[in-house]
């Protein structure tokens, strides 16, 4: 049995939709297909996850002028949103020629949300969102049924789809993978919905952006499926950013632990939570391309063959920042380390990496999580509370991670890594080694990146051409 789950820009328009038959339908063992919300159709498409999210602002802040709740009111003042939203799939239902009845359901269902409680904001919104994903399963079942396919959409709640109550970052809860081994029994193919699961209290709840990546490996767990085919597309995982570099390398085969470490820092391919499921039941993951389905993909096992060098991929994401705090004998005070990550803590903030020397440590974090008045309070904690010597805060870094299982066994691999730095002229703020050794991690400023990631990419994978 296969788990497959499409992309949203697999299932953008009419045209996707029938690829998708296609491949769902020249194999037996697709039995289980989980589908996105639909996407981008073109580059400057906006997906219809987005749209959601902007109708679910407008119609919050309508809410909050009117004070009122009459139903009225609030349709006269949606119309452009909400209508945006179903256009999107009343045009694929129209280009597959599909009865205007799902179309209805979807704008009924769509606008019963917008007119339901909002007395909790982030769970409101996370309703709104996975309606995307919950409109474009029941449309696509309806499609292969339309086919004369036996499909049936089927719920997460009634699959036992559990997640903890943590609204647009949902985390599966193990229960639910017994729940889900019943799915086998269901006749015919199963269209389920990504991206959402149920709290214990019946809430929906989302998984954090792209996450029905998530949803497909958690349904490849319960099910015990031998394979999770997840389609994109994109031919392959490439080794390195086709923006930053043209060309690259297409990847065959991943472990999950290099593609986890390169998911973490920027490939987006696959969302970086979505190997774990999939990892602890022994699954292979395949990525494959809707638009191309007879190029052989990438494979992401336990095991690969050691062909290439030491380095399989360099990926790259921006916006860290680094808290700098040296202390003379650091190393020799008890506690130091644990006070400092609980200042982080109060604070509600979450870190990355520390990598750290006798006198001094270093803490990597997103950028994006604090203000500058809570920088300066934090700051001031550091020298007051841990009596430090310095504390620097570094802002506009990025994180550029070489990733391969090979570097266990290769000697060199830093010293490689940073003469190509040196050589390119780019200052290295930061080196932080896995301590798996499948990665390393260099933090250099934000307008070096692409020029170091092309550095690393020219030392080795040499002989291809740069942008
Ligand atoms: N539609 C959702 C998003 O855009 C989830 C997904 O596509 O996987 O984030």
């Amino acid at each position: 049995m296969k788990v497959v789950k499409f992309g949203g820009t697999s299932l953008a328009s009419g045209e996707q939709v029938r690829k998708v038959f296609d491949i769902v339908t020249s194999d037996p063992d697709r039995r289980i297909v989980v589908v996105s919300a639909p996407g981008k159709r073109y580059p400057n498409d906006v997906k219809v996850t987005d749209l959601l999210i902007q109708c679910a602002e407008q119609y919050l802040q309508y809410r909050a002028q009117e004070h009122g709740s009459e139903n009225e009111l609030q349709r006269m003042a949606m119309p452009e949103s909400v209508a945006a939203i179903v256009k999107r799939y009343e045009e694929i239902a129209d280009e597959l020629k599909m009865d205007a009845a799902v179309i209805s359901e979807i704008e009924h269902n769509l606008l019963s949300i917008l007119e339901g409680d909002i007395s909790n904001e982030e769970r409101f919104f996370d309703s709104v969102k996975a309606s995307g994903e919950d409109s474009n399963a029941r449309l696509i079942a309806a499609y292969f049924q339309s086919r004369g396919v036996d499909a049936t959409y089927i719920n997460p709640k009634d699959a036992g789809l559990i997640v903890s109550d943590e609204p647009g970052q949902a985390q599966v809860l193990p229960e639910s993978y017994d729940r889900l081994y019943n799915l086998r029994e269901q006749d015919g193919i199963v269209i389920f919905p990504g991206f959402f699961g149920y709290s214990e209290n019946g809430e929906v709840i989302t998984f954090s952006r792209s996450g029905s990546d998530i949803t497909g490996s958690i349904l490849a767990n319960g099910v015990k499926a031998d394979l999770y085919e997840n389609f994109t597309d994109v031919d392959a995982v490439y080794s390195v950013n086709p923006f930053i570099v043209s060309n690259p390398k297409e990847i065959k085969e991943l472990t999950y632990h290099e593609m986890r470490e390169l998911s973490y820092a920027g490939f987006s391919v696959l969302h970086d939570e979505a190997l774990i499921p999939a990892f602890r039941a022994g699954i292979p993951v395949h990525i494959r391309n809707t638009n191309n389905p007879d190029a052989p993909g990438t494979r992401i096992l336990n095991e690969r063959e050691q062909t290439n060098g030491p380095v399989i991929g360099i990926a790259s994401d921006s916006g860290f920042c680094s808290i700098y705090v040296s202390k003379y004998l650091m190393n020799r005070e008890l506690g130091f380390g644990r006070r400092l990550l609980q200042i982080l803590e109060n604070h509600h903030l979450s870190y990355e990496h520390t990598p750290s020397g006798i006198d001094d440590i270093s803490v990597i974090l997103r950028q994006n999580q604090f203000s500058q008045r809570e920088e300066d309070q934090i700051v001031s904690r550091i020298y007051e509370e841990l009596q430090a010597d310095e504390v620097k805060v570094e802002k506009n870094l990025s994180l550029i991670m070489i990733v391969g299982e090979g570097m266990r066994h290769n000697v060199g691999t830093t010293a490689r890594a940073s003469k190509a730095l040196a050589e390119a002229g780019v200052n290295i703020e930061m080196i932080n080694q896995g301590s798996s050794e499948v990665s390393m991690m260099f933090g250099v400023k934000n307008k070096d990146e692409k020029k170091a990631v092309q550095a690393l990419y020219r030392e080795f994978f040499a002989g291809v051409a740069v942008l």
